[in-house]
């Protein structure tokens, strides 16, 4: 068992995020344990609904494989630059990526050792860390101070009563949305770095005045830096999941208010500095969320091609197949 915990391949991406710009993730849970089972999930339905803190992964195992990513790519960084091929490192920003983003394939803060991973990844780089988080766990004090080691935060936040949480996020029976609001005003309070909370509407279910208006309450309590606006532009973890239309998230942003923003897709900045091998980190990259050709080729910078070849291939093989959503093809792997 140690074995296959060790051969694990934590880190994934960079991929494209519409709220991080190039993200480099860390997956410090396994698939798919978490708090929470949102209708909405990318990832499919959740395998393991816990809120018991476990120690996941050996910290050093992950941090590891972190220090020889970042060797690797300041090695390719380098040569680039030599060559006077690569424009992406510009001023202060890390050409790796903006964000290392603590996330993956469940809730990140089921981890118990969050507070020590990010305390050694400030130790060997200063690319900014993130963690995504459902903020269901925020009510116990320890995590907060394990998350307040971040530079951002990013908890979510999709519902403004107990009746729609059950609803859309279909949360453990320990946890209640009195509990969720009271932990993101804790940690608030206690947090003075960037907290971004995001909304996730689904159509018909957390969309109509009475909604909106209970959730505009809450975010007025928690007082966020940015609210973020999202809703089922991918494959979701229930086929009935609807979206809801951009026009009208645009009239949800602004009777929320001015911190709100609807997260637009994502546009990129193409960088040649890719590292590893591309098939693997297309494999990975599919196995954390599902991708358009387009999220593919700009999260690891290489061409459309490039990316089909990968693609096609691994659909012959099985480990890969495709799902179309709202016009756009999605591609995820098994
Ligand atoms: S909190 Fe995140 S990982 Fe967990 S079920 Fe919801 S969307 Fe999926």
């Amino acid at each position: 068992m140690k074995k296959v915990a060790e051969e694990k391949k934590y880190l994934y991406g960079p991929v494209p995020s519409r709220r991080l710009g190039r993200s480099l993730g860390v997956d410090i849970v396994p698939f798919k344990v978490c708090t929470l089972d949102c209708i909405y999930c990318q990832l499919g339905r959740t395998t393991e609904k816990t809120i018991e803190r476990k120690d996941y992964f050996d910290v050093e195992v992950v941090l590891a494989e972190l220090r020889e990513r970042l060797v690797l790519s300041e090695a390719k960084e380098l040569a680039y630059r030599k060559k006077e091929i690569l424009r992406c490192a510009q001023n202060d920003k890390s050409a790796i990526a903006d964000f290392i983003t603590i996330s993956g394939s469940g809730e990140p803060t089921l981890n118990a050792g969050l507070g020590q991973l990010i305390e050694g990844i400030k130790k060997i780089t200063n690319i900014p860390v993130a963690v995504l988080t459902n903020g269901t766990l925020l009510i116990d004090k320890s995590v907060r101070a394990a998350c307040a080691k971040a530079d951002v935060v990013m908890p979510s936040l999709d519902a403004g009563d107990e009746q729609t949480f059950q609803k859309v996020n279909r949360p453990h029976k320990g946890i209640s949305i009195e509990n969720l609001i009271g932990g993101l005003c804790a940690f608030r309070n206690e947090f003075s770095g960037r907290m971004w909370l995001e909304v996730f509407f689904v159509e018909g279910l957390n969309t109509d005045a009475e909604q909106i208006g209970k959730i505009k309450d809450a975010i007025e309590v928690i007082r966020p830096d940015k609210v973020q606006l999202n809703t089922a532009v991918r494959p979701t973890a229930n086929a009935g999941v609807k979206r809801v239309d951009a026009e009208k998230l645009q009239l949800i942003s602004e009777e929320l208010g001015g911190k709100c923003e609807v997260v637009a897709d994502f546009s990129y900045q193409r960088c040649t500095g890719h590292i590893g091998s591309k098939a693997e980190d297309v494999l990975s990259m599919l196995k954390r969320r599902p991708c358009s050709l387009n999220d593919i080729c700009s999260g690891l910078g290489i061409g459309r091609n490039e990316a089909l070849k990968y693609i096609s291939h691994f659909q012959q093989g099985g480990l890969v197949y495709s799902e179309e959503k709202g016009g756009i093809l999605f591609f995820k792997a098994n």
